[in-house]
């Protein structure tokens, strides 16, 4: 089935670009936005809140469904109280595995020295939290409310950070030596819309070897997306068997070979 590209970029700029994996896409605002265009339920951005979810519905016609609750009170915005990271400083051992969870890097610090975050960037979305081996980042209640200008400038330079964070972390992938704190982001739906819509940053794909440079960007797109439905398959067929989708698996994989052996 082939991406709606325009219906997509009209979703994702309802979403906050909090990237925080809360709906249930571990990868961010996008590809919930593709989840959305194809069928997903619309009221799942959770710090989005109501006002998302019924914008949404209002969008792409369907019925108001109320949102997945947060664990913070909500504003009178209707959306979720915003939270902000502090790191304890002091207690900081600078092991630099926020910097790599934190999706829109708000995180400033080097190997071995005391970290912190520029609160201004922070979107409270929790992800440093899990990988500090100290336990020493809090989070504290912003206070502020943006208004919708304000929360639409703050939209767009998140998404920008988010594509820098993730270019950057695509470069590393082959030549990566500081730590790996969360799985890796699956890039390829980011290259592709990236290639459709003008304006957001371009998102290249890193080739693994010389020999492989050779490929084209749309191959190299094609192949990324046939590894993760590869993946997702493995691992559904590994808690459960299943006719239907051991077949499928098989022709994803004869696909990739074939793509692999014209390369
Ligand atoms: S901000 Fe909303 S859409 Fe974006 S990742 Fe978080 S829950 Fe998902
Ligand atoms: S500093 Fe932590 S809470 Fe703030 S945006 Fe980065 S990862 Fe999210
Ligand atoms: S993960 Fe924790 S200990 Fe490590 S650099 Fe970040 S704040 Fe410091």
């Amino acid at each position: 089935m082939s991406l709606d590209f325009a219906l997509i970029q009209q979703i994702d700029a309802q979403l906050p670009q909090t990237q925080c994996g809360l709906c249930g896409h571990r990868d961010g605002c996008l590809p919930y936005a593709q989840a959305v265009s194809m069928g997903e339920d619309a009221n799942k951005c959770v710090p989005g809140g109501q006002p998302v979810a019924d914008a949404l519905a209002t969008l792409l016609n369907r019925p108001k469904f109320t949102a997945l609750k947060s664990v913070w009170p909500v504003q009178t915005n209707g959306r979720p109280q915003r939270m902000k990271a502090v790191i304890r400083e002091d207690e900081c051992i600078g092991c630099t595995k926020c910097i790599s969870a934190c999706p829109v890097d708000a995180i400033l610090g080097s190997g071995k020295q005391m970290h912190s975050v520029l609160t201004d960037l922070c979107t409270g979305c929790e992800l440093c939290i899990a990988p500090c081996p100290v336990d020493c980042i809090d989070l504290v209640a912003d206070t502020n409310t943006l208004n919708l200008e304000q929360q639409l400038y703050e939209q767009n330079d998140l998404r920008r950070r988010y594509y820098a964070h993730i270019q950057r972390e695509e470069k590393q992938r082959f030549a990566r030596r500081g730590p790996i704190v969360k799985a890796e982001i699956n890039t390829s739906l980011f290259a592709e819309f990236s290639q459709h819509i003008q304006s957001v940053p371009s998102i290249e794909i890193q080739q693994l070897t010389e020999e492989k440079a050779s490929i084209d960007p749309q191959t190299t797109i094609k192949m990324a997306r046939l590894r993760t439905q590869i993946k997702k398959l493995e691992k559904q067929l590994s808690v459960r068997e299943d006719l239907k989708k051991r077949e499928q698996l098989e022709q994803l994989i004869h696909q990739i070979t074939h793509i692999e052996a014209l390369s």
